[in-house]
């Protein structure tokens, strides 16, 4: 059974009469319109490399990539690798990893903000001659305290000043190591009353004596986050430096470094950052998860980073859907993960390919069919699409269904096999229950039961209807499997993802062993995607062998959000 391939980010014909529209495409659109930047779009995914990607990274991937491709532009990738103590390969290896599978493509265009450390060297010098900037001694909490809070104003450092030519030789001593961490730090002189505390005399650079896994021991200064950024954006032409709302009041700080310096100003625009309901999406908070153990790995299909979505099998289709969906906004709000999971059905039902599998099995045994025949019955790979094609599944004597397919004592409405009772085997043949066995304590654990031969295909040519239509696999053909079933990770809608102990879901993975799988799925490799008929999505999980399938619960069937949205009309 072939993999659904579905890496490139072309949209659905009826996706593209609806170009997205929101406050950025509005402001490029003005730019395009005036001229600004010659009508380039040029905009950059800035990951810093200290964790692995999240949904909300892809929020933003989706937005900088997708704009470029709209507007004929182009976007970067570039790693903010100022804080050599926290940045590992690894970060670098599973974020371009990630973009890649998002279906977004930098080509040439792979940057690092420490390719730029010395040319922001020289423009932190160029600021000191102009006595924009300035040697500061005070202890990191000293600068704390001088700084002043939102309702007083700041106090000037006694260092602030130094002559311009004290300022070059204590920087020089700085970049050249001798001096020690934390002795003294490079900060910009600008206004320590400012309404705006990241005004008030920011932080350009500090001394680190730490080995960087890029610049090795080149440098023992580093720039700081404000430093680095715009100037980084600056070099790189970008026209649109995108980011999330939280960077607004540092958007007059972006701007006047750039001023000071007359390089190419690009303009910061700031949008809401996504939260998900169940989810939390702070790279501090999942790293804990990972480093305490509370998820097997960055890539526990539980994981909101794109790694344990990969592996849990939402399609990077329906991200990108996903994220066309939620749009842009400024104003902070928090998505229903259902409509994610939605988004991952819709994609699914077009691309899965059906299969059967039973995960609670229940024996049944067709008494009057021949013991040693084996039909081949014709089934459909999705209903969705003809050109999926049609496979053939084994059928036998003894079979497994669903265990909570049978009742013995059916309530009213419960239309599916009970004793006495004729339902349809999905493809296969009409079955009556005709006995049923039990063990000594009286648990069900056989059926028995008949077959009417005329009804091959799954019509009876009386026209005799069924209410029911089960899925099965024969006994002898099945393959063993494991099936993992997922939970949302956090128990409350609105985790906030610090007493770990007491806000996960204890029940947020269920393991069934023991269930049983029709033998076309012995080829499906790591990552092939299926819908189990009538249960949900699943895929095959890195852990599965041929000796021992694993496959993943990717959504079960059943759709709460089209329900929602069903209601609300
Ligand atoms: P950190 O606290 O380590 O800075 P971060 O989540 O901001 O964490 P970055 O690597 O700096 O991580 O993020 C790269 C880009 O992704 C930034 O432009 C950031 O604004 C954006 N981003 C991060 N989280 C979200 C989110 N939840 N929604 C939308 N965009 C996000
Ligand atoms: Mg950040």
């Amino acid at each position: 059974m072939s993999k659904t391939t579905d890496n490139t980010p072309d949209k659905a014909p009826d996706e593209e009469a609806s170009r997205p529209s929101s406050f950025i495409h509005d402001i490029i659109e003005e730019d395009r319109r005036t001229g600004k930047n010659d009508g380039r779009v040029q905009t950059r995914f800035p990951p810093e490399p200290n964790g692995y990607l999240h949904i909300g990274h892809a929020k933003s991937i989706c937005l900088n990539f997708g704009l470029a491709l709209e507007y004929g532009g182009k976007c970067n990738l570039r790693f903010d690798d100022t804080n050599p103590l926290k940045e590992e390969q690894e970060y670098i290896d599973s974020i371009t990893t990630d973009v890649h599978w998002l279906g977004f493509d930098w080509e040439d265009r792979l940057f690092y903000a420490s390719d730029y450390f010395g040319q922001l060297y020289e423009w932190a010098v160029q600021l000191i001659k102009a006595g924009k900037a300035y040697v500061d001694h005070l202890t990191a909490d000293e600068i704390r305290e001088y700084r002043g809070t939102l309702t007083e104003p700041g106090k000037e450092s006694p260092y602030r000043n130094r002559s311009v030519e004290e300022n070059l030789a204590l920087f020089e001593q700085m970049k050249n190591g001798e001096l020690e961490d934390g002795e003294c730090v490079l900060r910009a002189k600008i206004d320590m009353v400012s309404p705006n505390l990241n005004m008030r005399d920011p932080v350009m650079y500090r001394i680190l004596h730490a080995e960087h896994p890029r610049t090795g021991d080149k440098w023992c200064i580093y720039p700081m986050y404000d430093w680095a950024h715009g100037q980084s954006d600056s070099i790189e032409g970008i026209t649109h430096s995108i980011c999330t709302l939280e960077f607004e009041d540092h958007r007059p700080l972006y701007d006047w470094f750039v001023e000071q310096l007359g390089i190419h100003a690009p303009q910061q625009i700031e949008f809401a950052r996504l939260n998900l309901t169940h989810t939390v999406l702070s790279k501090r908070r999942l790293i804990r998860l990972v480093k305490e153990g509370y998820v097997s790995g960055w890539d526990d299909p539980r994981m909101p980073t794109i790694s344990g979505i990969r592996r849990r099998g939402y399609p990077p289709a329906a991200i990108r859907d996903f994220c066309d969906r939620i749009g842009v906004a400024r104003a902070n709000s928090t998505v229903d993960i259902q409509l994610l999971e939605h988004c991952v059905r819709q994609d699914l039902n077009l691309h899965a390919p059906r299969v059967m599998g039973v995960l609670d099995p229940l024996r049944v045994v067709i008494e009057n069919y021949p013991d040693d025949l084996v039909e081949e019955m014709d089934a459909i790979n999705n209903p969705e699409d003809p050109e999926m094609g049609a496979r053939k599944v084994p059928f036998s004597k003894v079979l497994y269904i669903e265990r909570e397919d049978f009742m013995e004592d059916p309530p009213k409405k419960f239309y599916r096999l009970a004793p006495g009772r004729e339902v349809r085997l999905r493809y296969a043949y009409f079955i009556t229950c005709t006995d049923v066995i039990k063990d000594e304590n009286g648990e069900v654990i056989e059926l028995r039961c008949t077959y009417d031969p005329e009804t091959r295909g799954g019509d009876a040519p009386d026209g005799r209807r069924v209410k029911a239509t089960l899925h099965w696999v024969s006994a002898r053909h099945a393959l063993e499997a494991e099936v993992r079933l997922y939970d949302h990770l956090f128990i409350d809608p609105f985790p906030a993802g610090d007493d770990l102990e007491n806000e996960l879901n204890p029940d947020s993975l269920e393991v069934l062993t023991h269930c049983y799988v029709e033998p076309s799925l012995a080829d499906a490799n790591h990552g092939d995607r299926f819908q189990f008929e009538r249960q949900g999505y699943f895929n095959v999980d890195l852990d599965s062998t041929p000796e021992n399938l694993v496959f993943n619960r990717t959504v079960p069937l059943r759709d709460t959000w089209a329900k929602i949205q069903q209601q609300a009309k």
